[in-house]
């Protein structure tokens, strides 16, 4: 996935973060737009997500640049608790937003606190792993998001008597880190953390900074929270809200309690007020239905298709997916109840037979229908059998079609976000362009779209030049400008060669028509791109009758 960096400028990792989120411009609403492109589903979740954490690093922002002068002595961070069963989207989500806004990410489980009993030390080894993950870049670090997992483990059971010392232990020592502490980044006695101060002093002359305080790092906890769901109907029964027996009396409506969970269920669920109280931000996933699921397999951007396809073209196959045969994935995962990471199994358990033997065949493609879901030895017998049959082709053809097409809806659903993410028209043509770049060079349909729009600008440069050696102004034609790039993605040859090519052949007819007649801007046309020399004939020719 390709990860814009902090701020409106995209790429630029030397940048340390608090320069960088100087410049931080993201809007919630765009942040949520991006999240769109690839989680399926989770609205609700996708909205606060982006919202709270886009607010803050703007708070952050807000207060690094008033430095000194702001009293941020009240800042209360969004700490945010997600619940949800697993394989629904929620680490994916906050790796997302890291990725996003090019802030590190590191992922912890809450359940190896509980076990060791070594809280303190689990966390800080978190927060020391975020400045690995920052490259030892100590400056990003400190505005970098910290997932632990499984933070439900924690919660004191409620079965037993009288407070259970251990978990609310842990959630104790989670307190300060959480708001804010500072954390030492020399493990003690670790050599390697000894020499390498040594050998910074003898570089700089100066004692590294040894700390990192957590006040910027965001923290994100998430669990499935198993029996909340109970503790929030109690309450709401008890409290005989109208609305919930109208809800409940739908029988076709299943009812998400947690949706309408508050802090002090999770304070009966077995956390302590304190805890509760620095994770102000609250939000629920829900279980992905079959059509969500069959959803995230037509994503183009799903790393669950990705990886497939990946694997395949490893051995040079090109691995193509007919509608029927994701929706039946999508209902055998569904019956699996974890989430999307059953669509991963289902399709390892179709697939694997076929990536076993196929590379073996020298196959270069392989149509992954229904029947092979449904019977994959049955299926790769008949492969076997004849490989190359006109009926084996004819059918990947029309998957190939099939796949192109589920992937210009899904960009012309987003056509407008495309377009103003990268400042360009998306005409169905450049859809096709994108669509051609994302197939073959294996991206995900966001690098494709931004690998375009480089091309395009490519041209652009192109263009200014060749003027500049030459002094004419040559525009190329839109549709020349498709041309360009569809030739160049065939012959695998860069925009400046291809069209330094082209132009070499042109320019002598530009330079005759510039002498006898003055003009010196010139628009190119298709037909100059897909044949330059019957171009340049008509050219001299025009050259000659103009006089
Ligand atoms: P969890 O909710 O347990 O944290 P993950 O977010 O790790 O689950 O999901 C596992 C994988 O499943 C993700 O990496 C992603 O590829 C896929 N996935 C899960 N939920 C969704 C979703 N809502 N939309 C698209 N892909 C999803």
């Amino acid at each position: 996935m390709v990860a814009p960096r902090l701020g409106s400028s995209p790429r630029s990792p030397s940048r340390s973060a608090k320069q960088a989120l100087i410049n931080f411009d993201l809007k919630p609403e765009e942040l949520e737009a991006y999240l769109d492109e690839y989680v399926v589903g989770q609205q609700e979740a996708k909205a606060v997500l982006a919202t709270k954490m886009c607010t803050h690093f703007h708070r952050v922002r807000y207060m690094l640049e008033r430095g000194g002068r702001f009293q941020d002595t009240g800042f209360v961070k969004n700490n945010i608790i997600m619940l949800g069963p697993t394989g629904v989207g929620k680490t994916y989500l906050v790796k997302l937003v890291a990725n996003r806004l090019g802030v590190p990410f590191v992922k912890g489980d809450a359940t190896k606190f509980s076990e060791t009993g070594y809280v303190g030390g689990d966390v800080e080894d978190l927060i020391r792993d975020l400045v690995h993950e920052a490259d030892g870049d100590i400056e990003r670090a400190r505005f970098g998001i910290v997932y632990l997992d499984e933070i439900d483990k924690i919660a004191s059971s409620q079965n037993f008597i009288g407070p259970d010392v251990s978990r609310t232990g842990v959630q104790r020592a989670l307190l300060k880190p959480l708001e804010e502490t500072e954390v030492d980044l020399k493990v003690p006695h670790d050599p390697v953390s000894q020499l390498e101060a040594i050998e910074y002093y003898r570089r700089t002359g100066q004692r590294k900074r040894q700390t990192i305080n957590t006040r910027y790092i965001l923290f994100v906890v998430s669990g499935a929270f198993n029996g909340l769901e109970e503790i929030v109907k109690k309450r709401l029964h008890k409290q005989g809200l109208g609305f919930i027996a109208e809800v409940e009396s739908k029988k076709e409506m299943q009812v998400n309690y947690l949706r309408f969970v508050r802090a002090e269920d999770l304070i009966a669920y077995g956390f302590e007020s304190e805890f509760v109280g620095r994770l102000p931000v609250i939000t629920v996933l829900d279980p992905l239905t079959i059509e969500e699921l069959y959803l995230i397999l037509c994503n183009p951007n799903s790393t669950v298709i990705i990886n497939k396809k990946r694997d395949f073209k490893a051995y040079g196959i090109d691995l193509v997916f007919e509608n029927e045969a994701l929706h039946l994935i999508a209902e055998r995962a569904e019956k699996e109840r974890t989430g999307a990471r059953a669509l991963t199994r289902v399709l390892e358990r179709a697939l694997i037979p076929f990536e076993k033997r196929l590379p073996s065949l020298n196959a270069s493609f392989l149509v992954v229908t229904k029947d092979l879901v449904e019977d994959p030895q049955g299926v790769l017998a008949t492969i076997e059998t004849n490989p190359g049959s006109p009926e084996l082709l004819a059918r990947y053809k029309k998957a190939v079609e099939e796949e192109q097409e589920r992937i210009r809806q899904f960009i012309l659903g987003r056509e407008k976000i495309f377009s103003r993410a990268y400042s360009l028209k998306l005409t169905p043509s450049r859809v096709d362009i994108a669509i051609q770049i994302h197939r073959r060079e294996d991206l995900d349909l966001h690098q494709a779209v931004e690998e375009l729009s480089l091309l395009l600008r490519q041209v652009k440069n192109y263009e200014r030049s060749f003027e500049r050696r030459t002094g004419f102004k040559i525009t190329f034609s839109e549709e020349a400008v498709d041309k360009i790039l569809q030739h160049i993605l065939q012959i695998e040859q860069g925009v400046y060669a291809y069209c330094e090519r082209i132009l070499n052949l042109l320019e002598y007819g530009l330079r005759l028509l510039h002498e006898r007649t003055g003009q010196s801007r010139f628009m190119i046309p298709p037909e100059a791109i897909d044949s330059p020399e019957v171009y340049l004939n008509r050219l001299v020719r025009r050259t000659y009758t103009s006089n």
